[in-house]
């Protein structure tokens, strides 16, 4: 099909990202490149996605039949040389997914980093394996037949082939070179390695200055995205203005700014085919927004599932999330003592670092019947949460989307957010819109704000018209991925057509 000005209104695209859902996820990352694959195929455009085959993608119970579509391609990475597999299988009309197999590099019980001694540690190797990821990804765009239009790559592992491909096509006779995006879904985390990494990309050293790949003295990735994506896209309109402040901008807000013309903020969506409170194996109880009764059927079996005394009177709280700083995990575990005692429950299900880990775990020790924490990850358990929980506690520090607060939305499950980034963008309170309002929100992570915010929602728990009305709201918001894949596309057909001219 073609627009009156001849340039095509579908496009191949080549979606390069480390997670890709339900082969492999650490976090939203997942979430987000499996959606935005599947609807923008659903929309005529043909996606290939180029993702890692990690131990537990090989694992997989859902694995597909896989068919080699490369084998034994040299990748050169500085002085080694790395041979990899590329294994291809359709999911849907219209999307294929290929999957990098290079053993030495991803067959490994993790996907960043390893446990040793309680402590995480970094892969020590992640330059030489996110490397062979970007040359992987460059090769496939130049070798397919025909080739990509749009070559979208997702935060740091896979940034650096935005500037392989600008550079084939400046100086290696690739006129055709497609066109790149780089979504940034979280701006701390750069793959900042030193400047010897650089020569694993194979590209001259030029690009090695401090408006290329250079960065105090090392080498980053995300910044070689960032230098020479033709766009760049990061995952809500908020945190798109606030990483251009250097408070937000992890020193990189410098070159934001310079490339701020080329800075798109767009939320992500949610998929309502995954996350939905009817036809779900994984809840006790269907419901809906015309049919509430589930949902308290839920709550009483979440209870049970978890060991708290089963209670429709108590207000249950929940969190799943990566134990991090940045959740203001610290805040919650800060404030949980100081609630009245008879008030809440709170289920808080996550793994991350491991000394908030064991604040966690001593805490819910002290407060039998009121805090359970479970370490681990566990998808089923995370959509009984969100069905079972009145409210849902999302205190983080800095947001670039967030995507449980809008699953919560989804669930009638009342989102407590600090007001920054996606979560500033996705929820409504009271002081914002009375009619409105979808969720409370709080504007310092700070404990005595969390505080009064949870106070806020046991206030609401004892109204039960107000709650169910603001319930209702929630549930009627829509975050389709519809939405936020036809901006992506006509993002792409935006970058084509500057390209052309
Ligand atoms: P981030 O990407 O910063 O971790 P998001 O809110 O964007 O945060 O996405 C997190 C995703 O990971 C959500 O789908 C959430 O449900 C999921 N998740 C995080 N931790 C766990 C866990 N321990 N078990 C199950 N799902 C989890």
């Amino acid at each position: 099909m073609s627009t009156e000005d001849n340039r095509p209104e579908t496009f191949r695209i080549l979606l390069v990202t480390a997670e890709f859902w339900p082969f492999s996820k650490t976090g939203g990352l997942a979430d987000m490149t499996a959606a935005l694959a599947k609807y923008l195929a659903r929309q005529g455009h043909h996606v290939q996605v180029l993702t890692p085959f990690y131990r537990c993608v090989m694992d997989h119970p859902d694995l597909p039949i896989l068919y080699p579509v490369m084998e034994r391609v040299p990748i050169h990475l500085d002085r080694m040389s790395a041979y990899v597999d590329l294994l291809q299988a359709r999911i849907e009309p219209r999307l294929w997914v290929t999957f990098l197999r290079a053993p030495e590099f991803f067959d490994r019980p993790g996907i960043y980093e390893q446990i040793i001694a309680s402590k995480r540690i970094p892969y020590p190797d992640n330059a030489e394996r996110f490397s062979c990821l970007a040359q992987s990804a460059t090769l496939l765009a130049r070798h397919a037949a025909p080739p990509p239009d749009i070559v979208h790559v997702h935060d740091w592992h896979c940034a650096p082939a935005a500037l392989m491909i600008k550079h084939l096509g400046w100086y290696e006779g690739w006129y055709e070179a497609p066109a790149t995006v780089l979504t940034i879904h979280n701006l701390e985390y750069q793959g900042r390695f030193p400047a010897g990494k650089f020569w694993l990309w194979g590209l001259p050293a030029y690009y090695m200055c401090p408006d290329g790949a250079e960065f105090y003295g090392g080498v980053n990735f995300l910044k070689a995205g960032i230098a020479f994506a033709d766009a760049i896209t990061t995952v809500s309109p908020t945190y798109a203005k606030q990483i251009l402040e250097p408070r937000h901008g992890w020193g990189l807000d410098g070159i934001l700014r310079k490339r701020q013309f080329a800075l798109f903020g767009i939320l992500n969506g949610v998929d309502y085919e995954v996350w939905q409170t009817e036809n779900n194996r994984w809840l006790y109880a269907p419901y809906n927004r015309s049919d509430l009764s589930g949902k308290q059927i839920n709550k009483r079996e979440l209870q049970r599932e978890l060991g708290l005394p089963i209670n429709d009177q108590v207000a249950l709280f929940g969190t799943i999330s990566r134990i991090e700083f940045q959740k203001g995990i610290d805040l919650i575990l800060d404030v949980l003592p100081s609630l009245p005692p008879n008030s809440f429950q709170y289920v808080l299900l996550g793994t991350g670092d491991p000394e908030l880990a064991e604040r966690a775990r001593k805490l819910s020790q002290e407060m039998p019947g009121r805090f359970v924490f479970i370490a681990g990850y566990n998808e089923p358990l995370a959509h009984r949460i969100e069905a079972g929980c009145d409210f849902y506690l999302m205190p983080s520090r800095y947001e670039p989307c967030g995507l449980n607060q809008m699953y919560s939305l989804r669930y009638g499950t009342i989102p407590i957010v600090h007001a920054t980034g996606g979560l500033a963008d996705t929820v409504i309170d009271e002081s914002e819109n009375p009619d409105q309002a979808t969720g409370i929100k709080f504007f310092e992570a700070t404990t005595k704000e969390l505080h009064r915010a949870i106070t806020r929602a046991l206030e609401l728990f004892k109204d039960a018209k107000r709650l169910q009305q603001m319930r209702i709201r929630g549930m009627h918001q829509d975050f389709s991925w519809r939405r936020a894949a036809e901006t992506y596309a006509a993002l792409y057909r935006k970058v084509l057509r500057r390209r052309l001219y």
